[in-house]
């Protein structure tokens, strides 16, 4: 199993250095940078985020999540990723 599945880079928050960064429930492409293909949280050590900024993303996701924005699991991804897209 690889344990580093994501190709190491620069780690930054995003959120920090960009202000321009809409932080929304409704920016769904900006959300789906921080979660994987099976509709995971992506962790803080991984992305690169602040608490304070990974903290306030897992609420608009999870919110994002409610409104079916994006998708809790794999299961049910495929025609809602086609719609969204
Ligand atoms: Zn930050």
């Amino acid at each position: 199993m690889a344990y580093k599945k994501f190709a190491p880079r620069k780690k930054f928050c995003r959120f920090c250095a960009s202000k321009d960064i809409d932080l929304n429930y409704k920016n769904v492409e900006m959300l789906r940078d921080f979660i994987t293909d099976r509709g995971k949280i992506i962790a803080r050590r991984i992305t690169g985020n602040c608490a304070r900024h990974q903290r306030a993303l897992t609420k608009e996701i999870k919110r994002a999540r409610q409104m079916a924005l994006i998708y809790y699991t794999a299961t049910h991804s495929t025609d809602v990723r086609k719609r969204t897209t």
